[in-house]
């Protein structure tokens, strides 16, 4: 019998982890902070434990019959003799998790044209000036499109305009509305339309139709005059003036619940949260997404995507939500959505579809994007890198590829196999998984590759410490707790 060198136990010394009461479920653990740690599980379910409560556990030396056993049996990170439906609750809490995948894509963005009267220096798209109309998409690659639109299983289509600025080329809205109308009384999807707009050309005939269409509208806002005209100008500096006219008039002939606005986080909104929320709020505007910038257009180009980093840009956002939080405990209901997606992936049993934070990647499969020339692109970020004079995420052409040439890409096919969190390096070891994703396009614009090493990248470093605010948020504050269980969706 070989003879066990001195650094090696004896084999007993394993048996109660072989052989304890319980049985250890799949589970992954993140520190939290110095005394805490985050244990999840494949479909999301955590505890917040203290290290000896890790060490327990890991060692099968919880006693049966305590809290901490109670709790860790029903969030299905053990199985004891006990539990005969353990398993298959395990299984039916994946599958629903995961139900979305096989919907396949509800979200289908149409770029009706390039050109914008807008020359933002964060500008991520490349617009191009107003009168070049051969960035405006066409009639016949608008329809061949469609037709890939009502190629996908997804009981809900969702049929978002973008540019440049869509209103430019608002007859080509107006025709596609009415055939997707049309075909949809055979298709009976829930179909809907989006229109994201800087709002500067809105008219009242155009409003009318979106009432008529029940059509949601989408615009930027970066917060009060001087900062949002700063950061987004147009000639005659009139912007703010448009968008705050814009946004009264939409809410007025829509409804307030059918205009929302996003805004965008230059240097020059760093020292600003309070005001650019305040902003929001004069404005009636029930929710705002505190977004960094991205790495693509002319963002990179005049280097403003380089001007913070991931720490400032969340002294920026935690500023921000404890304002938001601030509001709230005031009485107002006022949601950040990126928080809400969060707290979503964090307590619902539901996976939200955002394309950033799923695993494999939603790009393709939850998002894809149409371009003015007929390009299929695999997300918004992927065409605007297109623009940048890279296809790599090109999936082919509404004039020459079918359905299934796109879906069966292997540009798409190569990049849902590497977007697999649980296979990608420090992913499938991290706490965080059930609530993070993979972002391919940003990893391929910043590392030069679709995975990345998460050490080195800045979508990992924001979601973790995104993730770890927010869980200590519900740990640790009860007030915070409550407005954020708020936002959960039924
Ligand atoms: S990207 Fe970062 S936070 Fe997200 S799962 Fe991977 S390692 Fe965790």
């Amino acid at each position: 019998m070989p003879v066990l060198g001195k650094k090696f136990r004896p084999p007993e010394a394993f048996d109660q982890a072989i052989n304890g009461y319980y049985q250890l479920l799949p589970s992954r653990f993140v520190r939290l902070d110095g005394k805490r740690y985050l244990l999840s599980n494949d479909v999301g379910e955590f505890l917040v434990v203290g290290r000896g409560q890790l060490a327990d556990y890991i060692q099968k030396k919880v006693p049966k019959g305590s809290d901490f056993y109670h709790d860790l049996k029903s969030k299905c990170f053990l199985v004891d003799g006990d539990s005969n439906v353990a398993l298959d609750l395990l299984a039916l809490k994946y599958r629903t998790k995961a139900r979305r995948i096989s919907q396949f894509t509800a979200l289908h963005i149409f770029v009706v044209s390039l050109r914008c009267d807008y020359t933002c220096r964060y500008c991520q798209v490349s617009r191009q000036t107003d009168d070049k109309h051969a960035f405006d998409m066409s009639e016949a690659t608008a329809d061949k499109a469609l037709g890939l639109v009502f190629k996908s299983p997804s009981p809900t289509i969702k049929i978002e305009f973008q540019g440049g600025e869509p209103l430019l080329n608002f007859s080509l809205i107006r025709y596609i509305v009415a055939n997707a109308t049309a075909e949809n009384i055979r298709h009976k999807k829930n179909l809907q339309f989006v229109i994201t707009t800087n709002l500067s050309l809105l008219t009242d005939e155009m409003l009318s139709f979106c009432s008529s269409h029940g059509i949601f509208l989408s615009t930027s806002l970066d917060g009060p005059e001087q900062l949002h005209n700063a950061n987004r100008p147009r000639p005659g500096m009139d912007g703010h003036k448009l968008t705050v006219e814009g946004i009264k008039k939409a809410q007025t002939a829509l409804g307030r619940d059918k205009i929302g606005a996003l805004m965008t986080t230059t240097e020059k909104s760093l020292p600003a949260a309070r005001a650019i929320i305040d902003a929001y709020l004069e404005n009636g505007l029930d929710s705002i997404f505190l977004r960094p910038l991205s790495p693509y257009g002319f963002a990179v180009k005049t280097r403003q995507a380089y001007k913070y980093d991931v720490d400032r840009w969340f002294e920026f956002y935690k500023e921000g939500l404890d304002y938001i939080l601030e509001i709230n405990r005031q009485g107002h209901r006022f949601v950040e959505l990126y928080t809400e997606l969060v707290v979503n992936k964090l307590l619902s049993p539901f996976s939200t579809g955002y394309v950033d934070l799923q695993s494999p990647s939603g790009a393709g499969i939850s998002a894809i994007v149409y371009n003015y020339d007929g390009d299929v692109y695999a997300s918004d970020e992927a065409r605007m890198l297109a623009e940048m004079g890279d296809k790599a995420f090109r999936l082919g052409n509404v004039h020459d590829d079918g359905y299934e040439d796109i879906m069966l890409s292997d540009t798409l096919l190569d990049m849902l196999e590497s977007t697999l969190s649980e296979s990608i390096p420090m992913c499938t070891d991290c706490g965080f998984l059930p609530y993070c994703g993979t972002d391919p396009v940003y990893h391929h614009a910043t590392q030069g590759d679709m995975v990345g090493n998460k050490a080195l990248s800045g979508f990992c470093g924001k979601n973790m410490k995104i993730f770890r605010h927010v869980v200590l948020l519900l740990e640790d504050d009860p007030e915070a707790r409550e407005t954020l269980l708020g936002w959960v969706r039924p």
